[in-house]
Parts: C-alpha cells; structure tokens; sequence
C-alpha cells in the first residue's frame, strides 16, 4: 500500500514539474524540438538521479542474433549521496524488466516512458556504497541510420556471416542496457560480459580478460574498462573478428594497439590502420596526453561508418583515404582517413573532456571539426590550408537555430550548427584574441585541466577570460547563444571608410581585421557606423577568412 501511493505520489509530482518553459533559459529557441514527457525525464537530474553516483557498471548480455534479441542483468554499483528510499534508472521502455534485485531480495519498481523508479525495501543511508541489479531481456531498438540515428545494426559481412553492432550517441545506452542515462553521470570502470555464438567473436571497450567458453556453442568474452566512460560510448561489435597488432612508442615506453577487423580485412587493415598513430602524436602535441593507455587504443570494424566510442573507436569507412562509403566524405587532401581522424580526436573531445549536458555537445563535435583544420595546418606547416579546410565545409552551416540550445532537457544538439559552425566559431575566436600563443594554450590547458572532467560553454569561456583577461561574454552569447551571423555593412567615399556591425547582440563588440591598401589593419566596429581616413581610390578588402562574418558592401 505505501508503495503504491509512493508511485503515485511521484508520478503526479513529476507533472507537477514537467514541460514548463521555465527550465529553458533561452526564451527565443521555438526551433528547437518540444520538449516530451521522456526528454524531461532523461535530460532533468532530479533528485532520483542526483542522490546517487554510479561508481560501476557489470553488464551481463546474452545475445540472439537470430531473433535480434538480448537477455541478461546490469549490476549497478553506486554511493548514496542522500539517504534514499527511491532511486530513478533508465532503460527503453521496449525492454522488458524481469525483475529488480539488492541486497538479494526483489525489490518494487514502476516504469514511466524510459524511467524506472526502485522503491528499496529499506531506506539506504547517505555515503553508502550499495548495488542493485536489473534483470531484464527483449528486443531492442534496431539502427535506421546509423550513428546518425542508433541503435542495433544487425549485418551480414560480405560472406554473409552475420555482423552485429551497436551506436547510440543521442538515443542513449538505455537502449539496451540499464543505467543512469545522463551525460553527466560516468562509472569509474566498467566489466562487460558480452555471450555470442561461439563461431563469432565480441569486441567491447577497453581490456579483454577472458574468453569462456559455454554450453550450446556459446562464447563469452569479458572486456573490461579501467576509466570513466561515457555511456554512449560502451560498445559492442560481433562478428568474425580477428586482430591486427600494432604499438606506439613514446618515451620509451610501449603501448599496445590491438584493432579488430573482419578476417577478410586483415592484410589491408595493417597497412591502413598505423596512420591512427600520427592521428595520436598530433592531438598529443595539441591537446594534451591520450587518457586511455590502460584500456588500449583500437580501431574496430564495423558495419556503419563510424563511432567514437572510447578505446574501441569503430571504423566503417572502407579503408581509403580517397574515396571512402560516403560520398560526401569530407575532403582531406588525401593524407588521412576523415573517419579515423574524427573518430579518434573524440577520445580528447567528448571521451576525455566531456560536455555536462548534451545541449554543449558543441565542445565534442565543433572542437573536434576545429581540430581537423588544425591538423592539416600543422601537418602542411601553412596556416592557408587550415583556413581551406574550413572554407571547404562552410556551405554546411545553417544559422536557423543557436549552437548551444536549452539545458536538462536531453537536448542532443547534434543537428544544428554544432560541428561546422562550432569550427569557425573556433577559428574566429583565435582571430580576435589575435595571439596564436595564447590561443593555443587555451585550448590545450582547457583539455589537460578537464581531462576525464565535465564541462559546459561557460567553463570554456572562462578559460578564455583567464588567458586573455578580456570577458568574451559578447562573443559566446552571439555566436553559442543565437543563430545570427554577424554582419559588417560597410562603404566609402573618397576620404573615409565606414562600418558596423548588424545582425548583432547590441553587446556585440568583436575586433575585425581588414587590409587597407594590402596592410592589416583591427577596426573595432559596433552597431552605429564609424570610420577612419583613406586615401582616393584605397583598396579595402574585409578579412572574412578569419572570422565568421558575412560583409555587406552598401
Ligand atoms: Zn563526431
């Protein structure tokens, strides 16, 4: 009976909070999507997911590939932040709970869309470590397109064996395991059992640890996580795998790389796969130290294009740094893999430094675009060619919704500006602040400082603000916090030359440089017109390759 009133007694309280505009701080955003009953529930930390910090997850997964389906049980291990009686975990309303257990004994629970309340049979005191378990089963979501839109890709690799694998940045893990399915909330290790027919093997993350083998041609392989890890990043790939081996030596000291590929893949793999290592030295030089040694770095095949998925990054892309599955395929002046660069940059953007709330996914996506033109300039030595990489992918921003939308609403910004326009947002802030030295110990002390840490828009710009001294307030409330592109109206006459800006904050104050009669020269322009002397017939030219403005010539 009290359970049952508890029950009750939450539910009406969620709609007592639920879907009020008051938890979006930024009025104006009627483009981004409505905010559903399961949104609020995945995306608020209300205090059924706040009292508790999951420490560990052991996720027990028997898999029928056959019938597309899953069986197993997730021990959840946890410390109490508050004395708790009640907790929230998350998991696909599809999937069926067989039961609940802690402490040995079936505990209650009711589910609502994806949230699954656990009322315990004893009040658990606050600074506890305690565990439950989730014993569940089902059919779970299978991928539409995936990594875009996730879930399980259920294969057939070329000799038509079957190839099975898992994506679901956005959709969530609770899409087929249990857990607290917030962004924020990382386990400090992870013990994956994944149990396939014996004929295939299962990759996961980080270290493997064993293989048992079981009754009815069943296999288990144990891979275990020795970090925090995203949820989304814990994986799964199964299918005729085989190893390719390789190392990476810094410092006298040896790292192994064990990459997994299709069998048929091994030859050609070895020869592709070493230019991941150059992809290391490179984010190693910029951003500070690869966090994961002790789980491994590996690329793993899989039958969708790509995932960054932490120490098991997955790599679909067909083994050509030219003309690889996707046709859209960003250009790389043919010296690296666009997926392995991507794919791999992740584990600093997004796997180490991770956004606190999905809605700042900007700082895994638009860093890591940002990163790549890095890449090209330090690979070329030319400063040009980064600038050109960025000019190639400008096309694809849309400037119809903010970057950054609203928070605690599972608001996955992926579809917007977030990757494009997160880059030259990057690129015109390293233009203003106008001094590469500090511009880059920016970037790399924002990475070693929060490495393995959470952090939003505000966290950046404060890094930015100690570097520089100078509050850039203006700039990310323009560029993160509207969809407007500044623009620099401007004309002259044959004494002066005039400018402002328009589709601006009023609070709008970025530098701009221009080229007078070819000598760079920083305006300061604001919203009402101001000018400087020229000469007749002067030559002024507005430097929009560094900065993410659109000149209007009036
Ligand atoms: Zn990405």
């Amino acid at each position: 009976m009290v359970i049952g009133y508890a029950v009750i007694a939450l539910v009406a309280n969620y709609q007592l909070n639920s879907i009020t505009n008051e938890s979006r701080p930024h009025g104006s955003q009627t483009d981004t999507p409505e905010l559903t009953r399961n949104n609020y529930l995945m995306g608020f930390l209300n205090e059924y997911r706040s009292s508790y910090d999951v420490t560990y997850y052991d996720i027990n997964i028997d898999f029928n590939i056959e019938q597309k389906s899953i069986d197993g049980f997730v021990t959840i291990k946890a410390k109490s932040l508050d004395d708790i009686d009640t907790l929230q975990v998350d998991l696909a309303k599809n999937l069926n709970i067989k039961k609940i257990t802690h402490q040995n004994s079936s505990v209650e629970y009711s589910r609502e869309e994806d949230a699954v309340m656990i009322f315990f049979n004893n009040t658990i005191d606050k600074d506890t470590l305690f565990d439950f378990t989730v014993h569940y089963n089902g059919i779970p979501q299978s991928a539409d397109n995936p990594p875009w839109s996730g879930g399980f890709t259920w294969s057939k690799d070329k000799n038509d064996r079957d190839w099975v694998a898992v994506s679901c940045e956005g959709e969530g893990a609770r899409i087929w395991w249990p857990n607290k399915d917030h962004i924020s909330e990382e386990p400090d290790s992870v013990r994956m059992a994944f149990t396939v027919p014996s004929d295939l093997m299962s990759i996961a993350n980080g270290q493997l640890r064993s293989v048992v083998e079981k009754e009815d041609d069943k296999t288990t392989y144990e891979w275990f996580v020795n970090n925090p890890i995203n949820n989304y990043n814990i994986s799964v790939q199964i299918g005729n795998y085989v190893a390719v081996q390789d190392t990476f030596i810094k410092e006298n000291t040896i790292h192994y790389m064990n990459h997994y590929v299709l069998d048929y893949n091994k030859e050609v793999a070895q020869n592709y796969f070493p230019q991941s290592k150059e992809v290391i030295r490179f984010y190693e030089k910029y951003f500070g130290d690869y966090q994961w040694w002790d789980d491994g770095y590996k690329l793993i095949e899989a039958p969708y294009l790509g995932m960054e998925h932490q120490s098991a990054v997955t790599y679909g892309n067909g083994f050509s740094i030219y003309n690889g599955v996707r046709s859209d395929s960003w250009a790389m002046y043919g010296v690296i893999d666009p997926l392995i660069i991507h794919e791999s940059g992740h584990e600093w953007f997004g796997n180490s430094v991770t956004a606190i709330d999905p809605t700042h996914i900007w700082i895994h996506e638009g860093l890591q675009v940002y990163s790549e033109a890095l890449y090209f300039e330090d690979k070329f030595n030319s400063y040009p060619v980064g600038v050109d990489y960025l000019k190639s992918i400008k096309s694809r921003i849309q400037n119809k919704i903010p970057i950054v939308g609203p928070e605690d609403e599972n608001y996955w910004a992926l579809n917007g500006d977030t990757y494009m326009k997160g880059a030259w947002v990057m690129h015109t802030l390293r233009s203003a602040i106008n001094d590469d030295s500090v511009w880059f110990a920016i970037l790399k002390e924002f990475m070693v400082e929060n490495a393995k840490g959470h952090v939003s828009t505000e966290d950046f710009f404060s890094k930015v603000r100690e570097k520089t001294g100078i509050d850039y307030t203006y700039f990310s409330e323009q560029y993160f916090y509207t969809p407007n592109q500044p623009e620099l109206e401007y004309y002259q006459t044959d004494s002066n030359f005039y400018y402002k800006w328009n589709n601006a904050n009023d609070n709008f104050v970025m530098p701009m440089d221009l080229l007078v009669n070819g000598i760079e020269q920083r305006v300061l322009p604001k919203k009402e017109f101001q000018s400087f002397d020229i000469k007749k017939h002067s030559t002024i030219e507005v430097m929009d390759w560094k900065f993410y403005i659109k000149p209007i010539q009036k």
